[in-house]
């Protein structure tokens, strides 16, 4: 439209995409202002092993805004992504994670639990990412081997040679990884075998179409469950949300679980409570 009608016009935005990008710049404006206006809280959402114990949790990131309310992360953090805000916003989710591992370190019933942040591709590949982990380890005196990084298959096949140094890197400190989404991207199976991932998390959409009836994919979630197993990779279900998945899942080898079957993403203390009630 714009090329029709000569080389010195502006590029005519219909209503509804004007909108839009108002939208999302009013976003981005906003979000700039998240971290020191402390609208940014971490949830936590446990995964359980089979024997119903509660291994660990995943921190998961909230945005309270005083006017647009609750904003999704899968909202929110591709923008971040793209705009860079993420870096700050990583950041402080990393530091709050680490701060709430220490904190749990002096209660013998939390002491164990293992910490999994997600990270994304952007501040993964800061080149000072190494060391922040490093600095985030010392500052509160972590035990490594609690803290997990979750990382999707799409930020490793990205810069498949970078990204396997870097986790090299990573894992000689001490830090375990685990590939989010799993199933979901591009990659094939084999893949794994190349990448030094100690858990996988095999996706929500194969634990939910597995269990709807569809035998089809129920083989991809065998499939993926042998492979994790013959590579030494725990694997854990993400999305769990009744009974019979769970005990698909588990006739089919898996021994970790997640999901809003057992219990959703939810503040601090509310996740704290929630522990102590399963272990009475
Ligand atoms: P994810 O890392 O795959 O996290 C799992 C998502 O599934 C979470 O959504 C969780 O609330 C949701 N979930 C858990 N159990 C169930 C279930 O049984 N049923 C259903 N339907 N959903 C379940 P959430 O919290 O909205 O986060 C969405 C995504 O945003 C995350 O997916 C992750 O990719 C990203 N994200 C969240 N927090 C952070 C963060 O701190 N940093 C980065 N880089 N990304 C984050
Ligand atoms: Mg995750
Ligand atoms: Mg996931
Ligand atoms: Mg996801």
């Amino acid at each position: 439209q714009a090329k029709k009608s000569g080389g010195n016009s502006l590029v005519c935005f219909s209503p509804a995409m004007t909108e839009q990008i108002q939208q999302r710049y009013a976003l981005e404006l906003a979000l700039a202002n998240a971290v020191t206006a402390n609208q940014l809280q971490l949830h936590y959402q446990p995964q359980l092993a089979d024997s119903g114990d509660v291994i660990g949790v995943e921190a998961l990131l909230r945005w309270q805004h005083p006017e647009l309310g609750a904003v999704s992360p899968a909202q929110f953090i591709p923008l971040a992504e793209a705009n860079g805000q993420i870096e700050k916003i990583g950041d402080w989710v990393l530091q709050q994670a680490c701060a709430q591992l220490q904190q749990w370190q002096h209660d013998p019933q939390f002491a164990r639990l293992t910490m999994s942040v997600n990270i994304s591709a952007r501040q993964f590949y800061l080149p000072e990412f190494v060391s922040i982990i490093q600095h985030y380890l010392q500052h509160f005196q972590l035990a490594p081997e609690l803290l997990i990084l979750e990382l999707t298959e799409s930020l490793v096949l990205a810069n498949l040679d970078d990204a396997v140094a870097k986790m090299e890197q990573i894992k000689q400190l001490g830090v375990r990884f685990s590939m989010d989404d799993f199933g979901t991207g591009y990659s094939s199976l084999s893949y794994l075998s190349r990448l030094p991932f100690d858990e996988v998390k095999i996706d929500q959409y194969f634990v939910r179409s597995g269990s709807s009836g569809n035998p089809r994919d129920w083989v991809i979630v065998d499939a993926i469950i042998g492979i994790a197993d013959t590579y030494g990779m725990t694997l854990v279900a993400e999305g769990v949300e009744t009974e019979m998945q769970r005990q698909l899942l588990l006739k089919s080898g898996c021994r970790c679980f997640q999901g809003y079957l057992f219990a959703r993403p939810a503040d601090i203390a509310a996740t704290e409570s929630w522990i102590k009630s399963q272990s009475r």
